[in-house]
């Protein structure tokens, strides 16, 4: 893939380390690259940061044709830059693409895009603890048409955003509501394409469980309101009994690439794990009868999110008595540690740029 660069007339001003939140910065470029049906992709360019053109008939804008993915950049101890399993993101959007009828993107050339264009942008990873330069590729339906039609016209980018530490003061847990009414995805759906139409669906209940005072919910399944699914827009993980439970990848739940990596870190360690149907009932009784020892959301952007109060049908249980379990922080020690190449990685899992 041939890379056309176009550098701004002045760099900007970089923003403080402690200022950095999430996605609220973004670096000095941005990658494009357009499609055309029986053409393919062309005219890949590293671009100034800024605003886009679409027309306002844009397909993406109307009927949802959009997919994205999320991946970081981590600063090493030495200095180097190093991403964590970036052909995973690759082939996820590849899987998104083709369940929206959207062009995939060659594999190669996604992973060339991110090295070009994070090593442009190099002095935009930060370095303090935790902090890292998020990654946000997309790609949309970009015709100027109201029709309805497959897609003939598409737009790969890849924005990058410098954010800050996720946990301010050490991992928090959280209060998280299991929601009984709104469902994310159904199997057949999109759950498990990684687009905002998915986010759209999900925003109500997040919204009505944060003016209760929780987090963000739990998602049951779309069809039996039974089975758990996902917490917030994360996997979820609990262990019971000393065996890891996670709910199995039945088709209405996005396949994280935290939650695959801590269920192949757990097998190496020898740590039993599961992935099975949960249901709500299940999960309920272990709370009751104490055999719920410790669970938690796992993503890219936290990493690993302690559980420390679950509310169901106005019943609220405490699990771990609030705290962060023992093999909660563990995770969350061995992966970070792995990400930002404190630790070595065992797994080849990471890739320097
Ligand atoms: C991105 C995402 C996840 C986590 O995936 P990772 O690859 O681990 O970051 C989980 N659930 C939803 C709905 C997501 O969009």
């Amino acid at each position: 893939m041939e890379i056309k660069i176009t550098h701004p007339d002045t760099l900007k001003e970089k923003p403080e380390s402690s200022k950095l939140g999430f996605g609220k910065f973004f670096t000095d470029h941005m990658f494009v690259a357009d499609y055309t049906a029986g053409q393919g992709w062309h005219d890949a360019r590293i671009v100034p940061y800024g605003n886009i053109s679409i027309s306002p008939a844009c397909t993406a804008l109307h009927y949802g044709a959009e997919i994205f993915e999320g991946l970081k950049a981590y600063r090493r101890p030495d200095g180097e830059i190093q991403l964590f399993r970036p052909i995973e993101n690759a082939r996820r959007m590849n899987r998104s693409a083709a369940r929206l009828t959207l062009p995939e993107f060659p594999e190669e050339d996604f992973i060339e895009a991110l090295k070009t264009l994070i090593n442009l942008d190099r002095d935009w990873v930060p370095s303090e603890p935790n902090t890292s330069l998020y990654i946000r590729p997309f790609l949309i339906g970009n015709d100027e048409t109201l029709g309805v039609h497959s897609v003939q016209n598409a737009t790969f980018y890849i924005i990058l955003s410098p954010v800050g530490s996720y946990y301010k003061e050490g991992l928090n847990p959280v209060k998280i509501m299991i929601e009984d009414e709104d469902v994310r995805a159904v199997r057949g759906g999109t759950g498990e394409a990684k687009c905002g139409g998915n986010y759209a669906a999900s925003n109500r209940a997040g919204y009505r469980a944060e003016q209760k005072g929780y987090s963000q919910v739990l998602w049951l399944d779309g069809v039996e309101r039974k089975y758990i699914e996902e917490v917030g827009a994360m996997n979820v993980m609990f262990k019971i009994n000393g065996t890891v439970v996670t709910p199995a990848l039945t088709g209405s739940i996005l396949p994280g690439i935290t939650r695959k990596s801590i269920v192949e870190m757990l097998k190496k360690e020898g740590i039993p794990v599961e992935e099975r149907r949960l249901s709500v009932e299940e999960l309920a009784q272990s709370m009751a009868d104490g055999s719920l020892e410790e669970a938690f959301g796992c993503g890219t952007a936290a990493v690993v999110s302690p559980i420390g109060e679950l509310c169901y049908k106005d019943q609220v249980y405490i699990v771990n008595e609030g705290k962060i379990g023992e093999l909660t922080q563990h995770l969350y020690d061995t992966l970070t540690g792995i990400q930002w190449g404190k630790l070595e990685d065992t797994y080849g899992w990471t890739m320097k740029i």
